[in-house]
């Protein structure tokens, strides 16, 4: 085995030891979607997220990242948890959190694994070696490199699917100034993955494109992010659009939907060994009337650690209106009602579109 060969092999079982479920090697060139990706910004489809247009030749071209990158390490991590228990995860009087924020923050968790590995690959490769990690946040096409480094298929929900895994699976990569050798990349249309055993695809399917409470995918592989129950419920800071909200249900933060129904997600039934998830009915199911008499040091304590301090106080309540007028419950009106008086514009108005739709 040559020694670049060996490095690899090297990097990959430390990625392991480390916790890390998946691992794939990926030449750092131009990521395959660019064109698409520009397509999509330019059609408006990012919403309010202009971060994405800001740098977008950047986040497509790993080399504007680290000069002379070679190679991006993709990492993943499942975060499959057994199903919630149906008394919490259906009573409309609770809302729903997604899945990946049932627990503490996953910055938190990989972060000191991705820092451990590319000390690692540093002292490894040898001096003049940069290695620059992200986990979700940065200027990269980490669902491009994935499906490169040959950790899954891209399906047309838009997420990464790993055909043991599934979907749940947290994505991280490190990019590295030198070439490394590289797992065989997936097909555009499904897969042929890393061992030949490993063989995915969407097929024929289309429960995703047709679950999708708000009908966010324009076609199939699209995802219109202004649609999206996640991107409304998380990055939109402002109100929510009114024909959208009955459509809403009772998700509060994110939606699984398009994950719940796909074949490859049902498939995969654990075990669950990160240590760092699971059910809680007060934090992942919370009840929707106690969301609204939350105030911000009562938000700070119920979600610390959480991903859900993302959205703030406001924005959480927001969502937790439209879920209340969703219900339909009178029950409710009490606690809309003295939202009514919140300090926050964007809590009274939506606090005031259920009492209305609760009528
Ligand atoms: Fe592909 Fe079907 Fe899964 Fe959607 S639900 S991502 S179409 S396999």
């Amino acid at each position: 085995m040559d020694s670049t060969k060996m490095l690899s092999e090297r990097i990959r079982t430390r990625a392991v030891e480390l916790g890390f479920d998946l691992v794939g090697i990926a030449p750092a060139g131009r990521s395959r979607h660019a064109a698409a990706f520009s397509r999509w910004l330019d059609e408006g489809m990012a919403g309010e997220m202009s971060w994405l247009a800001r740098d977008r030749e950047r986040r497509t071209d790993p080399s504007r990242v680290v000069e002379n990158a070679a190679s991006v390490v993709s990492l993943g991590f499942s975060y499959f948890t057994d199903a919630p228990p149906s008394e919490y995860w259906d009573d409309p009087a609770r809302g729903r959190i997604a899945r990946y924020a049932w627990g503490r923050d996953y910055h938190a968790v990989v972060t000191p694994w991705l820092k451990a590995l590319s000390e690692f690959i540093g002292i490894e490769a040898g001096s003049g070696t940069v290695t620059r990690y992200y986990v979700d946040t940065g200027p990269v096409m980490e669902r491009d490199f994935a499906a490169d480094a040959g950790n899954g298929f891209i399906g047309k929900n838009t997420l990464l699917i790993h055909p043991t895994y599934g979907s749940y699976v947290f994505l991280a990569e490190i990019l590295v100034n030198r070439g490394l050798d590289y797992d065989t990349p997936a097909a555009d249309d499904g897969a042929t993955l890393r061992s030949e055993t490993r063989v995915g695809s969407c097929g024929n399917c289309t429960r995703c494109l047709e679950i999708c409470p708000t009908h966010a995918f324009p076609a199939p592989y699209i995802l219109d992010s202004r649609l999206c129950i996640s991107y409304l419920t998380i990055e939109l800071r402002g109100s929510i659009p009114e024909e959208l909200r009955p459509r809403m249900t009772n998700w509060i933060f994110g939606c699984d939907e398009c994950q719940r129904v796909c074949p490859w997600v049902r498939r995969y039934k654990g075990p669950n060994e990160s240590g760092f998830l699971g059910f809680q009915p007060d934090t992942c199911t919370p009840k929707l009337v106690d969301l609204m008499k939350l105030d911000e040091e009562g938000f700070r304590r119920l979600f610390r650690g959480t991903p859900v301090t993302r959205t703030k106080r406001r924005g959480l309540l927001r969502n937790a209106a439209v879920a209340l007028g969703n219900w339909g419950d009178p029950v409710a009106r009490p606690a809309l009602e003295s939202a009514l008086g919140d300090s926050e514009p964007l809590v009274r108005e939506h606090a005031s579109w259920a009492l209305e739709r609760i009528g």
